[in-house]
């Protein structure tokens, strides 16, 4: 495994949402807001504080800086929480609700990091979701493990290559970010060019 390009642990929930939208951020440099990173930009103001407190009992770490010389990852976690009995658990922040796995498998690489860090075990962490006002508990088994292990091999080809992936054009286009930038409907077919072209620039029907 070749480590030498570090992969932002950021980059992991963009791949597995969709490897175009990893490819135009992380390696043409695209950005764009929308309303669901604004409101993830703004729940994430207290963990970008940086301030650490004692809540519950527990120690509550924010915005620690996180690597693996393993995996060749960096990057930085939303908080860690630290138990009496030295118990670590790291805790993701998303302002939305849950969007299948992506969140689970950026919080597993933050726990990664940190187990080779701290030289510790961490069995489980927690994603907290804004839209239901709770956390949910995420089991840091084998197999996700391996997805995370395998997804960081990919992006770090996908860096390496420059290559930007065909567009998804399906049900996840209409919440990215990137929607205006990446124009999914030109991307694929040329038959959908003439079509958009039509349609959207001289205003005809097909
Ligand atoms: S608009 Fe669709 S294809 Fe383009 S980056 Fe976003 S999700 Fe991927």
């Amino acid at each position: 495994m070749s480590v030498e390009l570090v992969v932002p642990i950021s980059a992991i929930e963009h791949f597995a949402y969709c490897p175009r939208q990893c490819a135009l951020i992380h390696c043409d440099g695209v950005w764009s807001d929308n309303e669901h990173t604004v409101r993830g930009t703004r729940a994430h103001r207290r963990v970008d504080s940086g301030k650490h407190r004692r809540e519950r009992g527990q120690l509550v770490l924010r915005g620690i800086p996180l690597w693996s010389e393993v995996l060749g990852l960096s990057g930085r976690a939303d908080a860690v929480e630290i138990a009496e009995d030295d118990a670590i658990r790291p805790v993701e922040y998303k302002a939305g609700v849950r969007h299948g796995p992506t969140a689970d498998l950026q919080l597993c690489a933050q726990a990664l990091c940190l187990e080779e860090m701290l030289k510790a075990e961490i069995p489980y962490g927690y994603v907290w979701y804004g839209g239901p006002r709770r956390r949910l508990r995420v089991d840091f088994t084998t197999a996700l493990r391996n997805e995370v292990c395998g997804i960081v091999e990919e992006i770090r080809e996908q860096l390496l290559s420059g290559q930007l992936p065909a567009a998804v054009d399906d049900e996840r286009c209409s919440a990215c970010q990137l929607l205006h930038h990446c124009l999914p409907q030109l991307a694929n077919a040329p038959r959908k060019v003439r079509s958009y072209l039509k349609d959207v620039v001289f205003g005809c029907a097909t």
